[in-house]
């Protein structure tokens, strides 16, 4: 067992299967979790368990089979509810993905809330899903978009509250954890700001709830919206908590089945929270493996994994400051940020490191990582990146400083 673990961190490794094949001759270290996380036997299994013994679609059937679909399914929205210390199940929304959750809120409460010379603050740091909405949204309405700046090693500037933050502004929409800097943010206080011009806050999960214990009333926040993909759970599956009086006075996303009372020829009537949100058939099997990842993560400890992932991203970036030629973007002190770590090699395009990277069995991600205004910031065009969990072990950093030697050797 490694000195850093908190956990037995590599009897967990071998609950997950894919973790333990080789990639180009050598073990994989996957270390891409930022953008999808591996899965645990226990999810796999739970997913073909419900295909395999009680397949049927929910909330219709008088038999046995849908009774019992049903019933799991509505119990893994109680997981979700519990894990993010929703005040009841009925605020707890199941949806493909963080992108449709937001998506969902800027057509729903901000359709019906925002118009012209109404203002959103966004910040440089966010993923395309928490900007392109927005953009979307002030198109329909007429308001205007504002982006809190980042400082020099990319935390938000919070100074620019003082100016950003007016009666105007309707919504504070926000990332808890960049996926490119790592940084975490203080939302607490930042939906203190926002609540006190009456602003309400959209936090971004994506990164942060598979990551750390996460409490919406200690956050502060009025929306979360996360991944079940990212979080050990398969993908197809997401989840956006709101306040439930909030989402109570929030009109359709979607039309379709499921979400009525009453349809007539002429209109219908919308069925209570959250089923007025889930129009069609959702993603049962899917919601009901995300319950089971949730049981695997909570059976481990999210103050725990919180605390593993912390001491491995400081052991990284003491690592990764003795290669030479590398730049890491995001707070260079730990305590500020979370496990995944954007950087660029001098002379090395962000795709070949990954390339080099793979031959040797490290899987990293090149890219912009969906956050194009963050790297016009940054002024790079790309950056690699490397993203921890729970399974990641000290010795697959070293391999990954190992093979960023050889990306600079060659290309040198
Ligand atoms: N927000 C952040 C911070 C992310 O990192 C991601 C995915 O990488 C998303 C949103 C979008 O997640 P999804 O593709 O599951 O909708």
């Amino acid at each position: 067992m490694s000195p850093l673990t908190q956990f037995d961190v590599l009897a967990l490794r071998r609950e997950f299967p894919i973790l333990q094949q080789e990639v180009n001759g050598h073990r994989l270290a996957f270390l891409d979790s930022g953008a999808s996380s591996q899965k645990p036997r226990v999810v796999i299994d739970c997913l073909e368990d419900y295909y395999r013994r009680f397949n049927a679609n929910v909330h219709r059937g008088v038999y046995k089979l849908s009774e019992e679909a049903t019933f799991a399914f509505e119990r893994a929205r109680g997981k979700v509810a519990r894990f993010v210390g929703a005040a009841s199940h009925r605020e707890i929304v199941f949806v493909r993905n963080t992108t449709e959750a937001i998506n969902l809120v800027a057509y729903s409460w901000g359709g019906a809330n925002l118009g012209p010379g109404d203002r959103i603050l966004l910040t440089l740091m966010e993923h395309h899903s928490n900007i392109v909405p927005w953009q979307m949204l002030a198109e329909r309405t007429g308001a205007h978009l504002d982006y809190i700046g980042l400082d020099g090693e990319g935390r938000l500037a919070l100074e620019e509250l003082d100016t950003k933050l007016s009666e105007r502004t309707k919504l504070v929409a926000l990332t808890q954890q960049s996926n490119v800097l790592g940084t975490i943010n203080p939302v607490r206080l930042i939906a203190e700001r926002a609540h006190a011009v009456g602003a309400k806050v959209l936090v971004d999960g994506a990164q942060s709830v598979p990551h750390m214990p996460v409490a919406v009333k200690e956050l502060g926040c009025d929306f979360l919206a996360f991944s079940g993909h990212k979080m050990c759970g398969p993908t197809g599956i997401g989840v956006l908590w709101a306040k439930r009086e909030l989402l109570e006075a929030m009109p359709p996303f979607l039309g379709g089945g499921s979400m009525i009372k009453l349809v007539e020829l002429d209109h219908s009537t919308y069925a209570d929270v959250p089923t007025r949100f889930e129009a069609g058939t959702p993603a049962i099997g899917e919601a009901i493996a995300l319950g089971e990842a949730i049981d695997f993560l909570s059976g481990v400890g999210m103050a725990a994994i919180h605390h593993y992932e912390c001491e491995l991203l400081a052991y990284a970036l003491d690592r990764l400051s003795e290669v030479g030629g590398l730049t890491i973007y995001g707070p260079s002190t730990p305590v500020e940020r979370g496990a995944a770590i954007s950087f660029t090699l001098d002379g090395v395009h962000p795709h070949d490191v990954a390339a080099i990277l793979d031959s040797e069995g490290v899987a990293v991600r090149a890219g912009h990582h969906c956050t194009q205004p963050l790297h016009h910031h940054l002024d790079v065009p790309a950056t690699t990146r490397a993203s921890f969990y729970i399974y990641n072990l000290a010795e697959e950093v070293d391999r990954l400083a190992v093979g960023l030697e050889k990306a600079r050797k060659l290309f040198a």
